[in-house]
């Protein structure tokens, strides 16, 4: 008999701190799909809904697909977004039928006006629609929020190994794997989580590096013992400001509830004992753009970790743009601000027009004060640009109406939407070789580096404001529990 599953995915990263109420449309503007549409836009690509995709087709099942809502990050979702997608998703789960698993790509990080753990509510709705016996497991983003609900009722949850996030797809491949085991009497799932009282900024949590490389080794290291089924190592996101928010350990073995204990306990000591391993040297804007103009050659990549729209910042922060115009820079480019109104204009005076007005810092007052930029249009385009590089393969962007302006020796990349350069192909498709120019500025915390990495000369953390700063004491925290480091330095 052939085997049925059914699949949706639900994603959104939430920076409590953002003003932006995020609402449907924002997942409608980023290509919310229905049913059949999953299949064609997800098939082939590198992603966790292209990872079950990938899987049914080889094993020979058949995938009903449901829906796929995901928006940039940005501020608490509306309470009606989070029930209509909820809903959508779970009448999607009822319409299908009698399933034998359910596979989904969920966050961990979604925070709702009402329900700190949207995820965990997610999962309670779409258990009560399959009952107890079928298997319901999930890919996690790294940066989800781990709670003891999300745990309880998910068979297996599956988190990301990578930040920059490039294995969504091999674990969609893991999750479903597990499910099959499950459905064939191989797998009795036990999971614990742990949560020690740490939470750093999603900077120094990257995983090529320092601390969460550490952890992650071990991680894998329980994974060879016999009986465990899979450990995960989430980097947690400190800005979503809910109580369990923070690093998180997940340990699934079989059947053994003591060795995931102990696996997720002595990870969870681990990464007490090395805290003060998880802090980032940063320069600020103007010393930042000094040191990239001061440097023999480029591209010298200036991270504008604070103003990263993948964490929920404006992405119009103007800071380093307006140091590089104050001091001279050539050979710079800045991939991208979000700004509606100056597109308006780049558009209304054409290619090759004479370009004056105010651009970025005007989503909030958290990111610096609008730039007066003088210059010329170069180049008007769609926004639409496919992801070459090894994050989201194959995926389309479409980032809104787009524009280049030229003042001096600065290019700046204007998009109509908010939007994480994360493929340099944003660059390209505009006709700028960013391994071409000398200093490139990011709006990006950590995603960019695997594309950038090969490129750049040197990369440099930029200490500007924002709403994604590793700088945690730029912040008035509500609702994370206490004491936690480093935000309480303990
Ligand atoms: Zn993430």
């Amino acid at each position: 008999m052939t085997r049925k599953f059914v699949t949706g995915q639900i994603s959104h990263e939430t920076n409590a701190f953002s003003p932006i109420r995020t609402e449907i449309r924002h997942f409608q503007e980023r290509g919310a799909i229905e049913g059949q549409g999953l299949l064609e836009v997800f098939g082939g690509t590198k992603t966790p809904v292209g990872g079950y995709i990938k899987f049914s087709q080889d094993v020979g099942a058949e995938l009903l697909p449901t829906m796929s809502y995901s928006a940039v990050p940005s501020g608490l979702v509306a309470h009606e977004a989070h029930v209509q997608m909820r809903d959508r998703l779970v009448d999607g789960i009822r319409e299908a039928g009698k399933v034998d698993a359910v596979l989904l790509a969920l966050h961990g990080a979604m925070v709702t006006e009402g329900i700190p753990d949207a995820e965990g509510d997610i999962l309670k709705h779409v258990r009560e629609a399959v009952g107890p016996g079928v298997p319901v497991v999930s890919t996690l983003d790294y940066h989800g929020n781990i709670t003891d609900e999300m745990v309880a009722i998910a068979d297996g949850l599956f988190g990301y190994n990578t930040y920059p996030h490039i294995d969504g797809y091999e674990r969609a491949l893991e999750a479903a794997e597990f499910a099959v085991g499950m459905l064939d009497g191989k797998v009795k799932p036990t999971s614990v989580v742990v949560r020690p009282p740490v939470a750093p900024g999603v900077v120094p949590a990257r995983t090529g590096w320092g601390p969460i490389k550490k952890l992650l080794e071990k991680a894998f290291e329980y994974e060879k013992q016999p009986g465990v089924i899979n450990v995960s190592v989430y980097g947690g996101f400190v800005y979503s400001d809910i109580e369990p928010a923070g690093l998180a350990f997940i340990a699934t073995t079989q059947d053994d509830r003591a060795l995931a204990g102990k696996i997720t306990v002595d990870l969870a000591k681990t990464s007490w004992d090395i805290r003060h391993e998880f802090v980032t040297p940063m320069l600020k804007p103007v010393d930042a753009v000094k040191h990239a103009m001061a440097a023999a050659r480029g591209p010298v990549v200036l991270a504008d970790v604070a103003d990263n729209t993948g964490g929920g910042a404006s992405g119009d922060g103007t800071e380093v743009l307006k140091a590089l115009l104050d001091l001279g820079a050539k050979g710079a480019v800045v991939i991208t601000i979000p700004d509606p109104e100056a597109v308006g204009e780049a558009y209304r005076v054409g290619v090759g027009g004479t370009f004056d007005t105010l651009v970025g810092g005007k989503i909030d007052d958290k990111h610096g004060a609008p730039v007066r930029m003088k210059g010329t249009v170069r180049i008007l385009s769609d926004g639409r640009f496919v992801h070459y590089g090894p994050m989201s393969t194959g995926m389309v962007s479409h980032v809104g109406r787009t524009a280049v302006v030229v003042s001096g020796g600065v290019e700046i990349i204007l998009n109509e939407r908010r939007n994480q350069p994360v493929d340099p192909e944003a660059a390209r498709s505009v006709g700028i070789d960013p391994a071409k120019r000398k200093i490139v500025v990011l709006k990006s915390a950590v995603h960019y580096r695997a594309s950038y990495e090969p490129i750049a000369v040197e990369i440099v953390e930029v200490d500007g404001p924002g709403l994604a700063s590793p700088n945690l004491s730029r912040f008035q925290f509500n609702h994370i529990r206490r004491p936690v480091f480093p935000i309480d330095e303990i």
